[in-house]
């Protein structure tokens, strides 16, 4: 039986429990221990697959096709391994999954409950991945902040677990927020005593309070948490702002957070912790040689965390290539033909984000078409890849009026196309080409050149596609797909041949890039902006 952690935030959200999670993981990994992370989010939708950008940040997807919190996406990057489904649920998960259970007739005669059907459900869920005997330690992030009405569910799943697992199989790490006030020149207990003070009236007694501060805590500040939170003073740990959260595990390890747990779990470390692939790439990650400036084209550019796996992707692929990425976000609404030169002009290198629906499109067929003409290097994901085909018909091919059915349903050039398979979904949810599928490779082509292999498994989140009827009119103009479905023979990745670096992807490269394994793409796409940088000041 695996060990359990669970992890809580208090007093408000955005603490970064998420990142807490995972460096707790990631230490504990380094130690040998088989580890992962799920997360449970408290609102009704089933997954946040519908959710627009704006509300919840970016969607991750896994291997297996789920459409899951962005926070799975820091569990991947730092632990290098792969989630699944599993590894996030949702109340409406929950709910639907009870309900269902209900209309089938499983309780029969029983009145459906909060407690104990919906907690039981929660209960199993919590103990899903444990099924299959793979994890040592499973750690288990809960969402929202407690004191919620709506993730009271779930505090009280917990609290039954804590009497039903043995004690030294479950432990609670509480996040929470020292809050400094300039005036008083204090930081202040008072939000940490009472988040604790709601945790423990649902019957929840955390083990450790990990404190988010701008400042050092001082010992007696430690003392006292101690004292009014009923916790050791060594369980109360500092977790002080960093530069970059890469950081983080470092910042744990110093503090003994991975001890505590061992000691709280009764676990013997499996071997000497082993961080040196982590700290060299911390080292290189805070000395990079040179500053480079790609330019992310795209309509959620206002929220960061819409496109969080691309910007870590940049992060991870800039430090293996020593240069610091700046990433200039730049709004596709915003762009227009007198605009064009002077936003794009100077970047070293062009992506254009995926993304759905008519507004900003035009936008970033501009920008594919300055990244084509002006000779810089492009990666188009997803909508962007979808943006270059379009670009290509309309400017190269002369196929003025081309367009995806996506935007203009009747288009007489529709290079872009709904997938047969989907021509018969209504349902929204969970109904898109999603997950990992196979691409072959092409040999002597930029996709090779990256992934130095012929078959490749990348993730998809999509409806439509490229349209087969004009792939040979594209190949002999110089547009090459190099990668394909060999299955579907769905065009997975385009090429331009008489360009230094133009590439454009169906899928998301993004999503598999990982600290210990930056995604070949980025590496590749990154380098060529290096290099492009560098030919500008030395023709
Ligand atoms: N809207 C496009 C499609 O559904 C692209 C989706 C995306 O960029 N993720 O095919």
């Amino acid at each position: 039986m695996a060990k359990h952690i669970f992890v809580t935030g208090g007093v408000t959200s955005s603490l970064g429990k998420g990142i807490i999670a995972a460096s707790v993981a990631k230490l504990l990994q380094a130690r040998g221990f088989i580890v992962t992370i799920q997360k449970f989010d408290p609102y009704i939708n089933v997954d946040p697959g519908t959710l627009n950008p704006y509300e919840h940040g970016e969607c991750f997807v896994t291997d297996d096709g789920a459409e899951t919190d962005l926070d799975l996406g820091h569990y991947e990057r730092f632990l290098s391994i792969a989630t699944s489904r599993a590894n996030n649920v949702t109340t409406g998960l929950i709910y639907q999954t009870v309900i269902n259970r209900e209309r089938a007739g499983d309780f029969l005669g029983k009145t459906v409950q909060v407690i104990p059907h919906i907690t039981d459900e929660i209960k199993r869920r919590m103990m899903l991945l444990d099924i299959e005997n793979k994890f040592d330690i499973i750690i288990t992030e809960l969402g929202g902040t407690a004191g919620d009405i709506e993730s009271l569910p779930f505090t009280e799943a917990v609290r039954q677990l804590q009497w039903e697992l043995p004690k030294e199989d479950i432990m609670l790490i509480h996040l929470t927020l020292l809050p400094y006030l300039k005036v008083a020149q204090e930081l202040k207990t008072k939000p940490t005593q009472h988040s604790v003070k709601i945790l423990s009236e649902n019957g929840l007694h955390p083990d450790v309070i990990v404190c988010r501060t701008e400042q050092v805590i001082p010992n007696e500040l430690r003392k006292k948490i101690s004292q009014f939170c009923n916790v050791k003073p060594d369980a109360v740990i500092e977790a002080i702002d960093a530069d970059t959260i890469y950081e983080v595990p470092l910042l744990m390890l110093k503090e003994k957070l991975d001890s505590l747990c061992l000691q709280k779990l009764n676990l013997a470390s499996k071997k000497p912790l082993d961080m040196g692939a982590w700290e060299y790439f911390l080292h290189r990650l805070k000395s990079p040689m040179n500053t480079i400036k790609i330019g992310l084209i795209g309509k959620y550019i206002e929220l960061q965390d819409a496109y969080k796996s691309i910007l870590e992707s940049f992060v991870h692929a800039g430090a293996y290539n020593d240069i610091k990425v700046q990433v200039i976000s730049i709004h596709s609404e915003s762009l227009n033909v007198d605009n064009a030169h002077e936003k794009l002009g100077s970047l070293d290198g062009l992506l254009v984000a995926p993304g759905f629906g008519l507004r900003g499109i035009e936008g970033k067929i501009l920008a594919v078409r300055y990244a084509r003409e002006q000779r810089i290097p492009f990666l188009g994901i997803c909508l962007g890849m979808q943006m270059a085909t379009i670009e290509f018909a309309r400017h190269v091919l002369n196929l003025e009026s081309a367009h995806s059915t996506e935007i203009v349903p009747n288009t007489p050039y529709p290079i872009i196309a709904l997938m047969e398979n989907q021509k018969t979904i209504s349902q929204k949810g969970g109904t898109m080409r999603l997950g990992a599928y196979a691409c072959d490779i092409k040999e002597h082509s930029l996709a090779f050149d990256a992934y130095q292999t012929k078959l490749i498994y990348e993730r998809h989140r999509h409806r439509y596609e490229f349209n087969n009827q004009f792939l040979k009119q594209f190949e002999e103009a110089g547009m090459i797909a190099t990668g394909k479905n060999s299955e579907t023979n769905l065009v997975e990745i385009i090429e331009l041949s008489n360009h230094p670096f133009f590439i454009g992807v169906q899928f998301h490269p993004e999503l598999k890039s990982t600290v210990e394994r930056p995604a070949p793409l980025f590496l590749k796409f990154v380098e060529a902006c290096k290099n492009y940088a560098k030919s500008k000041i030395t023709p």
